[in-house]
């Protein structure tokens, strides 16, 4: 299973995060069907959630959603604290040609707009609080640099983002997905921080080293370079939604009696769709017979 590992550096005045999700994107490219651009960006934007998710506590929730003008039209990821990301696209089939060094054109499939993080409390134990939202113009559309530019502009945290996905022609099309994440405290040493700027931009492509089955420990080791590191934390983590037959059978019984009976009459069932995991959730004359027969109870 893709695990994610998080830890310090530099005596606590660094907080470097790392996971692989070759597996996760796995089952979204799965799910949604995405073209090979799309999967290059939905892989990015679905490791950084994940990775964002990390450096919070006190959430329920945390999405990053990204409102763009490019074919792409939208990426959504959802994450939640114990591990697990769910999310979809816009359009999941829209394609460019590659870039002009024969790489996904990710930041033209996602065009110009919007950076959204949005956390929310409290659901557990019945609060609503405001959710917290902030954004940011979209300064690159490669995703990585975007994160970076939300945690430095809206949370303050002078970040290094690295974001990667490798993709290959046959079934299942991801062979690597991973990133780092590393978010300097206030007392940083200007100089290791040089250091690291400087590791990162000369580091080899971390997807050929997942693909060669590197751990989130390698990747910090090739992020960090000289640097040493503590793990503090790790967990696996993994694509999974919160939708289920039960829930789709309670928003049918929501719409009311006379939806209900025009769904049983005229088209003898209905049909749901989880937008998050494309999941189909078909229910039966007999399923929509028992929604009305609870109503009726009541
Ligand atoms: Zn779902």
């Amino acid at each position: 299973m893709d695990r994610l590992i998080q830890g310090t550096a530099a005596d606590g005045t660094i907080r470097v995060f790392a996971a692989i999700t070759t597996e996760i994107l796995r089952e979204a490219v799965r799910r949604h069907e995405t073209s090979p651009t799309v999967s290059a960006a939905f892989g990015r934007v679905l490791t950084g959630t994940l990775l964002l998710g990390s450096t919070f506590k006190d959430y329920d929730r945390l999405t990053v959603k990204i409102d763009s003008n490019g074919p792409v039209g939208g990426i959504i990821a959802e994450t939640t604290g114990i591990g697990t990301v769910r999310g979809y696209v816009k359009n999941a089939n829209a394609e460019l040609p590659p870039a002009g060094n024969g790489k996904f054109n990710v930041s033209g499939v996602v065009g110009e707009g919007t950076f959204y993080v949005i956390r929310e409390s409290g659901f557990d134990i019945g609060l609503h609080k405001e959710p917290y939202v902030g954004s940011v113009p979209l300064v690159s559309g490669e995703i990585a640099e975007d994160f970076a530019y939300y945690l430095a502009k809206s949370e303050q945290i002078p970040s290094a983002v690295l974001l990667g996905v490798l993709l290959k022609s046959t079934e299942p099309f991801v062979a690597a997905s991973g990133g780092v994440l590393i978010q300097m405290l206030p007392g940083a040493n200007e100089h290791i921080i040089t250091m690291i700027e400087d590791t990162i931009r000369h580091a080899p492509h971390i997807t050929s080293s997942i693909a060669d089955g590197a751990g989130p420990e390698d990747l910090l080791r090739i992020a960090l370079g000289e640097v040493d590191f503590d793990v503090l934390d790790e967990k696996e983590v993994e694509f999974r939604c919160n939708c289920s037959m039960e829930k789709a059978v309670g928003l049918i019984g929501s719409l009311g009696k006379t939806e209900v009976e025009s769904m049983l009459n005229e088209d003898k069932g209905a049909e749901m769709n989880c937008g998050f995991c494309n999941e189909n959730y078909r229910l039966s004359e007999s399923d929509l017979e028992d929604i009305l027969r609870a109503e009726t109870r009541v």
